[in-house]
């Protein structure tokens, strides 16, 4: 029955700016600080304290803005968002509402081979809140994150789906970190993402009641519970029941949504601008000084990767996965005139080690240096090495830290290329296997497996296997 019906499915995600203080005072911004160190007057909400706007905030918030194709503010204001909770010391919490900074973007994404834009509404500036921390003997408040810069990035109501809702954070995550504007760390609450979905029958234009699945704490999250919640809707809809717009939360354990609150009416928060910062204008030659600045995207760079690398889409988007990643290849690719087998090696032999090295530590340890990725490339596109001595360099450069050249040259490790040789290695080990050559003529294809690996093995891997194969198919 869930043929009948579509999700209509909008994203609001929080990202901590990437700045060394907070947004309004000078406190640092650390993770992991002692609970209530990194505090002052201005972020505990004193009476009496001023707050001061942090420029490198308001800069790192354009980017976000310029790198999903929003229009930037000319004019632009905080307003004052009046609510009462224990982990907002001042009971307001100073953000945007009229006059955010960016709007009207998208990001494109790609879902089974189909190519969608994403609208994105708006991208407004705000303050994070403290932290309640519950435990037996009650609750305390840790107000480190009180006044963390963040941005708030609300989509237009376009996702139409799980696939499409992850498709969208995997690629808005990753121009944010491309650009600088946070590292969007989901586990440590960097990035943060709010869902709003409602069902409605297909075809129709009319919105359904939402609800609204608070603070999901990961991409794979956000897909499983927009899945529970759209059939949970469905549901309701089916026994005759009516959805009630309301919070939710996703229960990992669980896999489902869980009612937090039902909402009555629409929460009055009496915004009004913030008395005590005064609104400002963004100038055009400050908006194009942070265009210039702004760092390749990863759509840009796949695009490259295609026309001057000749590297598949396919391989483009997982080379892309991280601008570490990325700039690595970049650097080996440049200095070759085989880049395509650079990727390879790396999609090959290198990945799943830098994959590890960038999400454990945030930073790229390679064991094999750009500079040395290159130069495999270079030694295998001129078949002065075959595959199987790669891998084998690959080893032997982690352990000795030396060039692959010199590695080749030290253990004499050069593709044997003579194609005499070659032939006589192939003569010798038919004459010591008489049988292998006997099945092979009677049909068997492993027995020419079996005899290529004896030759192989009589050149310590070092054969042209191409050359080898060759000879042996015109014997
Ligand atoms: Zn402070």
């Amino acid at each position: 029955m869930t043929e009948k019906y579509e999700a209509v499915i909008g994203l609001e995600v929080h990202v901590e700016l990437d700045t060394a203080s907070k947004v309004f005072c000078s406190c640092p911004t650390d993770f992991g600080a002692l609970p209530n160190t990194n505090v002052c007057p201005v972020c505990m909400g004193l009476p009496g304290a001023l707050p001061t706007l942090n420029r490198r905030a308001v800069e790192l918030a354009i980017r976000a803005g310029l790198a999903t194709e929003c229009e930037i503010a000319r004019y632009t204001r905080f307003d004052r968002k009046n609510y009462f909770y224990p982990d907002l010391p001042k009971a307001y919490q100073i953000s945007q509402f009229e006059y955010p900074l960016c709007s009207r973007g998208g990001v494109d994404i790609e879902v089974d081979g189909k190519q969608k834009r994403i609208g994105i509404t708006r991208i407004h500036m705000e303050e994070d809140a403290g932290k309640l921390i519950h435990s037996e003997d009650g609750t305390m408040i840790d107000y480190n994150r009180c006044g963390v810069p963040l941005i708030e990035i609300v989509s237009e109501p376009d996702i139409r789906s799980s696939a499409e809702a992850k498709a969208y954070l995997t690629e808005l995550r990753k121009i944010l970190i491309y650009a600088g504007v946070s590292d969007c760390r989901m586990d440590k609450g960097s990035m943060r993402c709010d869902v709003n979905l409602s069902v409605r029958l297909n075809g129709a234009s009319a919105m359904g009641e939402r609800t609204e699945i608070k603070n999901v704490n990961s991409i794979a999250f956000v897909g499983k519970a927009i899945d529970y919640e759209f059939q949970r809707q469905i549901a309701v809809i089916e026994q005759g029941g009516e959805v009630f717009p309301e919070t939710r939360r996703f229960d990992e354990a669980d896999g489902k949504t869980h009612l937090m609150r039902r909402k009555e009416s629409a929460a009055d928060y009496r915004f009004f601008p913030e008395p005590d910062l005064v609104g400002f204008e963004v100038g055009e030659d400050k908006i194009s000084e942070i265009k210039r600045e702004l760092p390749m995207l990863p759509a840009e760079r796949r695009r490259i990767y295609g026309e001057q690398f000749g590297v598949s889409a396919t391989d483009a988007n997982i080379i892309t996965s991280h601008v570490l990643i990325a700039d690595y290849f970049e650097k080996a690719a440049r200095a070759t005139v085989y880049p395509r087998l650079a990727a390879n090696i790396l999609l090959t032999e290198l990945m799943s080690e830098l994959t590890d090295s960038v999400n454990e530590k945030n930073t790229l340890e390679p064991s094999v240096p750009s500079s040395y990725l290159a130069e495999l490339a270079t030694l295998y596109g001129e078949q002065t090495v075959n595959s199987s001595t790669v891998k084998k360099l690959i080893k032997m450069i982690a352990a000795e830290g030396v060039s692959p050249s010199e590695l080749v040259e030290k253990y004499g490790l050069a593709q044997i290329n003579d194609g005499e040789y070659i032939a006589c290695e192939l003569d010798a080990v038919i004459k010591e296997n008489p049988k292998l050559i006997t099945d092979y003529r009677n049909g068997k294809l492993a027995a020419k497996k079996a005899i290529i690996g004896k030759v192989m093995a009589r050149t310590a891997g070092r054969a042209n296997p191409l050359i080898l194969n060759d000879i042996f198919d015109n014997m």
